[in-house]
């Protein structure tokens, strides 16, 4: 009978074994976990903060008892492996409650010992006991209980990605004093600033106290101190400022490590030891769009290349995409998800993308509970092939997401998205959904059939002076309008258009889009050379 050893008993830990019994009921599956709980769900922790999940303990989705009974896997708890013996095929595994050494031999070894949080030493105070990081129940156990004996009525919670902003939310839901720090200008690095800043709206309007632009550099008893020299009250932080791969065990044995520090493997999750194969936050992986290496610490992933390593190791093929990154997250009741690659990290990659900005409501707009959806989409110019998609909204938006996600991963480009058929009806979207929108409007990029900017240059193009109408209806912009913009709606532009300058470039915007765009084609069709549409919507600058 195979032995298989597996280190780490979650999420990718735990998915192997499952594979393995499912390839194989005869296979000695032993799974090694250093802490007291296997098989739980990280990405719940959070709520058990705010109450919305009461017990902690029913984070924990699978005893040892259960993987036994059911699976007839062996899962030992509260046992680290601290040793590798390739030659012998073995592994040394302390009991961390006693300190027994034990030994236990393999065929097949599986790593997935998942990634520590960043907790840099060089910060005074971060060895204190009112700072947490978040990884596992009995961390969020632990923060619950400090925050109930000591009635904590402010927390700092250091980073905003999406930890750092579920944990957030779950703790301003406990009616706690929440003070969200991020070093960088916006929060989750997943998606562009304009869409993240409806996020920061979204957070302030809920009462976080969000702190952008600056770092943690001391933490006390009452207080963080920022770099900026600000203080903020807080008895107890959370940081949540990202991991760093666990990669010591397998740097012990000789595993080689790739460049951005995880454990190099190949396109089935082999080592460069034989017989010892890696997988989940731990390892290295490619990008599917870029082609180039990175780490992606994510659910999904872990599981898959689970799957994918057992079937190896049985001689089934793998066919290893390499990773495109979709995710999501629910901030209140906000809705934000994305996949691919964004414009700032086409920026960086020097790759040439155009990206528009779709914005339709989720269902028909006399349907109850009909919400606007913003979605951004970017493409790769002149090839047109789809590299990436974000999308807000306080409606569902995985769909939308996940047809893009689908799509990068069929190597689709515009017009594929544009033919895209799916399922309307008033219940479920508009006749031509967000997405088919976009990508409409991109193809019309491609295509060179109008002009446009992003609605993150208005500011720009205020100080400028530029003409820029306003193609709303004159009681909309009462309500509110960009400064100097001129209300031309679009219902009268046709009698107004000895107003439309020739001699200068004139930009036009509205709600979302879709009535600067008309107004736009039609001075186009006019003669007007230099009419350019604001891509983006005015909700997005101060309404949303
Ligand atoms: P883990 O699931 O962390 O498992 C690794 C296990 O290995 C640990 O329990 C560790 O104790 C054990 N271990 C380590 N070294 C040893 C050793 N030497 N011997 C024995 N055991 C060892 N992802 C999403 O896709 N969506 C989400 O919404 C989401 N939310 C998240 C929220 C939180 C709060 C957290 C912490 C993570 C979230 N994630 C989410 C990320 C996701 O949980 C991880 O990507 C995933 O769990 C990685 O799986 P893994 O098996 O590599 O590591």
């Amino acid at each position: 009978n195979k032995k298989i050893v597996i280190v780490g008993g979650v999420a990718g830990g735990a998915s192997a074994a499952a594979r393995a019994r499912r390839l194989d009921e005869f296979a000695e599956i032993t799974m090694f976990e250093k802490g007291p709980n296997v098989s739980f769900s990280n990405c719940s922790l959070p709520y058990h903060l705010s109450g919305l999940i009461p017990d902690a303990n029913n984070i924990v989705m699978m005893t040892p008892e259960q993987l036994k009974n059911q699976y007839n896997i062996d899962a030992q708890v509260n046992s680290e492996v601290v040793n590798i013996d390739s030659d012998k095929k073995e592994v040394e595994v302390k009991n961390t409650a006693t300190g027994q050494i034990t030994h236990a031999a393999y065929d097949e070894l599986i790593l997935s010992p998942g990634a520590d949080p960043i907790m840099p030493k060089s910060i005074k105070g971060i060895d204190h006991d009112n700072v947490f990081s978040v990884r596992n129940v009995a961390d969020i156990k632990k923060i619950q209980t400090f925050l109930d004996v000591n009635k904590v009525t402010d927390v700092a919670v250091i980073g905003g990605g999406f930890i750092g902003l579920e944990v957030s939310e779950n703790l301003a839901q406990a009616d706690k004093k929440v003070s969200l720090i991020e070093a960088a200008d916006h929060v989750l690095g997943t998606v562009d600033d304009d869409i993240a800043e409806m996020v920061h709206m979204d957070l302030y309007r809920h009462g976080i106290n969000l702190i952008l632009n600056d770092g943690l550099s001391e933490i006390t008893d009452e207080n963080v101190k920022l770099g900026s020299g600000r203080e903020v009250k807080a008895q107890a932080v959370i940081v949540a400022i990202g991991v760093r791969p666990k990669t010591q065990l397998a740097t012990k044995v000789g595993c080689k490590l790739g460049l951005t520090g995880g454990i190099a493997v190949d396109h089935n999750y082999q080592t460069s030891i034989p017989h010892i194969y890696a997988i989940g936050d731990a390892i290295e992986v490619s990008s599917m769009l870029t082609k180039k290496k990175t780490r992606l610490a994510l659910a999904f992933p872990a599981q898959m290349q689970a799957r994918d390593a057992v079937d190896h190791i049985y001689g089934r093929q793998v066919q290893n995409r390499g990773v495109i990154g979709s995710q999501a997250i629910h901030i209140f009741d906000t809705n934000v998800a994305s996949t691919g690659l964004t414009a700032a990290q086409c920026e960086k990659e020097g790759i040439d993308y155009r990206s528009v900005t779709s914005f339709l409501k989720s269902k028909v707009g006399l349907i109850p509970g009909a919400t606007p959806i913003f979605f951004k989409l970017i493409f790769g110019y002149p090839s047109g092939e789809i590299l990436g998609a974000q999308a807000i909204s306080k409606s569902d938006i995985d769909k939308q997401i996940d047809m893009v996600a689908t799509m990068i991963t069929m190597h689709g480009n515009i017009s594929d998205l544009t033919h895209l058929e799916v399922c309307y009806s008033p219940w479920f979207s508009t006749t031509k959904n967000v997405v088919n929108m976009a990508g409409l409007m991109a193809e019309n990029i491609l295509n060179d059939e109008y002009k446009q900017v992003q609605v993150t240059e208005i500011r720009k193009l205020v100080e400028q002076d530029a003409f820029i109408i306003d193609a709303r209806e004159p009681k909309e912009y009462e309500g509110g309008h960009i400064k100097n913009a001129v209300n031309i709606p679009l219902s009268q532009f046709r009698q107004r258009l000895d107003e439309i300058p020739t001699d200068r470039p004139v930009y036009v915007h509205c709600v979302g889009g879709q009535r600067s765009y008309n107004m736009v084609r039609a001075l186009n069709n006019r003669g007007y050379k230099n009419v350019i549409n604001i891509s983006g919507s005015f909700l997005q600058l101060c309404q949303y």
